[in-house]
């Protein structure tokens, strides 16, 4: 059997938890390797899709989003993405339209999802539900509220961008 492996590429803003969704989700190998050589680095975790294998290599910048400097290292060959912002960071949503641009001029169009994290801190919220939802429509993508502190749609969203990228 060929097992499937996806490069996973997490984008958003710096501070919407990105590194710790990976670390949630992966707990798994450590690529520090990576990390020395080309600036970036990755966690990976297995799953069965349709019973089949399938590793997912996910991406963490360096912080680097900070800048605007994120290496094309780090997008290419990337083959599914997740598009973060957090519930208590209006900027962070504003900037999604921005991030799904950058990433389909560096790898095209690849199968991806929305997901709003910091969940848990619904409360202090300063987007709307209706205007998550209505952003999602507009930019085509299955969309997620999530919570990386409370572990809450986590795997969801790694299960359905993996079978999304079966699907093609
Ligand atoms: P990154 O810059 O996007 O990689 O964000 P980090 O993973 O470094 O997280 C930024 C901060 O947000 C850290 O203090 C995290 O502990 C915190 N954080 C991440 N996810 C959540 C969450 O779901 N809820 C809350 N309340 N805090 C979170
Ligand atoms: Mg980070």
């Amino acid at each position: 059997d060929l097992e499937v492996a996806i490069k996973v590429v997490v984008v958003g803003n710096g501070a919407v938890g990105k590194s710790s969704m990976i670390q949630r989700y992966c707990k798994g190998i450590f690529t520090k390797d990576y990390k020395k050589t080309i600036g970036v680095d990755f966690l990976e975790r297995e799953m069965q899709v349709n019973n089949e294998d399938v590793r997912l290599m996910l991406w963490d910048t360096a912080g680097q989003e900070e800048f605007d400097a994120i290496t094309k290292a780090y997008y290419r060959g990337a083959q599914a993405c997740v598009l973060v912002f957090s519930t208590v960071d209006r900027e962070s949503f504003e900037a999604i339209p921005t991030w799904k641009e950058k990433v389909v001029s560096e790898v095209g169009d690849i199968p991806t999802v929305l997901v709003q994290n910091k969940i848990d801190l619904l409360d202090e919220s300063c987007i709307k539900n209706e205007e998550a939802e209505a952003l999602a429509k507009k930019l085509k993508l299955r969309f997620y509220r999530a919570s990386v502190k409370e572990d809450l749609n986590i795997t969801e969203v790694f299960k359905y961008l993996a079978e999304k990228y079966l699907q093609k």
